[in-house]
Formats: C-alpha cells, sequence, structure tokens
C-alpha cells in the first residue's frame, strides 16, 4: 500500500464512545476539557453523544446507538475521512459482547491513520497537544492509486 498526504485540519471531527461502564468516566472527561472541545466538531454514538450533550450543553452529532449498528456507521465516516480523532472508552472489564465490535473500530482507525485514545490518560494527552490547534501532517492509504494498480493487475 502506497500513502499519501492528509493533513488533519486545525477544527478537528471528534469522535465519542464510550461503553456503559465507561460512560460516567468519559462524560467526567468532557466535563473537565469542555472548554477546549467547545472549538471543534463532536459526534458519537447514540447513548454517549446525548448523555455528553446532556451533561455539557455541548453540540454532539448522534449516530445509532453502539449495539444497533452505531460503531460501525462512525467506522464508515473515518474511511471516508469525516473524522479527526476517537476518543473510544471501551469496557476492558466486560469485553463480551463488545469485542468484535472494538476490535473493528480500532482496526478502521488505524488503517486511516487517526489519533485513538482508549482511556482517560492518553486522552488527556492529546487534548492538550499543541497539535489540537493547528492543522499537521499525516499520510492516509492511496486508495485511488489502489485501485488504480489492482485495475491493471486484473487486466493482464
Ligand atoms: P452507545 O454505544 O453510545 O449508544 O451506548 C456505545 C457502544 O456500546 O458501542
Amino acid at each position: 500500500m502506497e500513502y499519501i498526504d492528509k493533513p488533519i485540519a486545525a477544527q478537528k471531527r471528534i469522535a465519542l464512545v464510550a461503553h456503559d461502564n465507561r460512560k460516567a468516566g468519559l462524560i467526567g472527561w468532557c466535563l473537565e476539557h469542555q472548554d477546549i472541545l467547545a472549538r471543534h466538531q463532536l459526534l458519537g454514538t447514540g447513548t454517549t453523544g446525548s448523555q455528553i450533550e446532556a451533561a455539557t450543553g455541548l453540540a454532539v452529532e448522534k449516530l445509532f446507538s453502539g449495539p444497533m449498528g452505531g460503531d460501525q456507521q462512525l467506522g464508515a465516516k473515518i474511511c471516508q475521512g469525516e473524522v479527526d480523532i476517537l476518543i473510544f472508552f471501551w469496557d476492558p472489564f466486560e469485553p463480551m459482547p463488545h469485542d468484535p465490535d472494538v476490535k473493528a473500530l480500532l482496526r478502521i482507525a488505524a488503517v486511516w491513520n487517526i489519533p485513538v485514545a482508549c482511556n482517560a490518560s492518553s486522552a488527556d494527552m492529546m487534548i492538550q497537544s499543541a497539535l489540537m490547534a493547528r492543522s499537521f501532517p499525516r499520510q492516509i492509504p492511496d486508495y485511488q492509486g489502489y485501485l488504480a494498480a489492482r485495475k491493471s493487475e486484473l487486466a493482464v
């Protein structure tokens, strides 16, 4: 796979997702960093997004609830370049039935090279980074180039 430049813009689209036992933790984290979060665009799975909105007053674009496919909608948005950062407080103490969904979301975030935080200390470091306030270089897979190469391979 070849890679191309696709910088992450100064204003970030931040996805917020928490499993039930981690929702209070994520809401607390959002309250703590409310001022910085207010400068960016927020989206999240249905229940997480609604609870963050209610607790903080920040506007959150709400996808479906996770178990109904919200995390897969989020994965699609990551592929389409519509998510810049993933804050995903998954529950390490109750891996089932979440495991396949966790794996799928973390995998696609790795493919498209977006920053991911799975706990509060990583999220703290990320949100306090100087890069939150400015654009920064990032490389993503060259999918168009990959397709063109596959087509010519198949034509041979
Ligand atoms: P929820 O989904 O925010 O709708 O609870 C999160 C999840 O379980 O993946």
